[in-house]
């Protein structure tokens, strides 16, 4: 509602679409940030983002970390108009942000960040990497993104293709419902980015944070459990399809996997069929070349999918686990709230049964199964995962170097 109704007043008052920037590299700080305003921002113009609300799980905070923009969240009243012009430090590793630094600080914090550029550096590239012996379990380490700079980042730090391609990114750049032939083009290039790597594109998740004013959606008092993802791709058949086309056209060349969001029941997957059925006999009948056999999975990220995963298998040809969801979900913790943020051991072991109920249902059902919720980049679970025989790991194209290094270590 905010989102619409800011987006009403700049078009009323003639502002137009953009706020006012400084013509110099900026931190932005901001009460809070909505994805679609997060989704335009682009690094080194906007350094890094400052937010007094939100949490490490929320889309903005996802968006930001994709375009590399290091991001705190969750400053509460620490950050208030006080520091609107100053010098400032963000130093997202620790969680702080110094406001009009003394000299010594932005010293020592220079050296920090020089520091740290070494080290991203060092796991970039990493002087004799060791290779696992053959027939050793390996996981794939892929990418998330949004954009085509997106992939351009992905490949710059060796993801071995794309785990998860946010595709309501670029419904929630566009000022109207985008047509056909601008998502083929999208969709083309981001595969041609990839040089025939997988590239998974999830069809749009749009609904609950993630809102774009020409859908005019109706108001509800809890969007997270409202018409989201693929309940509002089922509700309006007309986007789906237009979106279906556009992929299955740029789809000819090999390398794409489809995948829908938020699915909780077979029922729901017997609807999609129908439609890509559909979708298929319409591009047939109008004689426009397009691939017919992708590749087409499912996000678990809903507690209902990962405890029907054994039927759910038998539908889909893979899955994708979406803990920041599924985490929201299972534990009724709000991912926009920082209240989430930390999870506990109860929590994780919750979240946990759930994901390893999920890969033994794909690995008996001989389907692949990802992770590319934020859980996947925390280095502290990456054995656990490469232990019940987690297929692949999708995390921020900034978060690739890392969690290769981490995998190397205990492959
Ligand atoms: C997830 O829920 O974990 C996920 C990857 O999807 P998104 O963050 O876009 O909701
Ligand atoms: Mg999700």
């Amino acid at each position: 509602i905010l989102d619409v109704a800011g987006r009403i007043l700049k078009i009323l008052t003639g502002t137009g679409e953009k706020v006012k920037i400084p013509d110099k590299p900026f931190i932005l700080a901001a009460e809070d940030l909505l994805p679609s305003d997060a989704a335009q921002l682009k690094y080194p113009e906007v350094l890094g983002i400052a937010l007094q609300k939100g949490s490490i799980h929320s889309h903005t905070a996802i968006l930001a970390g994709n375009k590399g923009i290091p991001a705190m969240v969750g400053l509460g009243s620490g950050l208030d108009a006080g520091a609107d012009g100053k010098t400032a430090v963000l130093d997202g590793l620790e969680g702080l942000m110094y406001v009009d630094p003394d000299s010594e600080t932005l010293k020592r914090m220079e050296e920090k960040k020089k520091e740290w550029e070494r080290h991203k550096e060092r796991v970039r590239n990493p002087q004799g990497r060791q290779k696992s012996p053959a027939g050793a379990k390996t996981v794939r380490i892929c990418a998330n993104v949004g954009s085509v700079e997106d992939v351009r980042a992905a490949r710059a730090n060796g993801a071995q293709g794309v785990g998860l391609l946010r595709s309501e990114v670029f419904y929630l750049e566009s000022a109207c419902a985008p047509d056909e032939e601008s998502q083929y083009i999208f969709y083309r290039n981001a595969l041609k980015e990839m040089e025939g790597q997988d590239v998974v594109i999830r069809t749009f998740d749009l609904g609950g944070d993630k809102q774009v004013p020409w859908l005019g959606l109706p108001r509800e008092e809890n969007p997270a459990l409202g018409l989201r993802g693929i309940r509002l791709a089922l509700a309006r058949p007309d986007l789906l399809k237009t979106q279906l086309k556009a992929l299955y056209r740029a789809g000819v060349d090999g390398g794409l996997r489809i995948m829908y969001p938020m699915i909780t029941s077979v029922e729901e997957i017997h609807r999609l069929r129908a439609l890509e059925r559909e979708t298929k006999h319409e591009l047939a009948r109008d004689g426009i070349p397009f691939a017919q056999n992708i590749p087409t999975g499912i996000m678990i990220e809903t507690p209902a999918a990962a405890l029907l995963s054994m039927e759910l298998a038998r539908e889909a040809d893979f899955f994708s686990i979406g803990t920041n969801d599924l985490t929201q979900y299972t534990l009724a913790s709000d991912r926009q709230s920082e209240i989430g943020d930390e999870l506990n051991d109860t929590g994780c072991r919750a979240v946990f049964k759930l994901i390893e109920m999920t890969a033994e249902s794909a690995h008996k059902a001989g389907i692949k199964v990802c992770i590319c919720g934020e859980m996947a980049a925390d280095t502290r679970f990456t054995k656990k995962f490469i232990e019940i025989g987690i297929d692949e790991l999708s995390v921020s194209p900034g978060k690739i170097p890392e969690l290769r290094e981490a995998a190397e270590t205990i492959l």
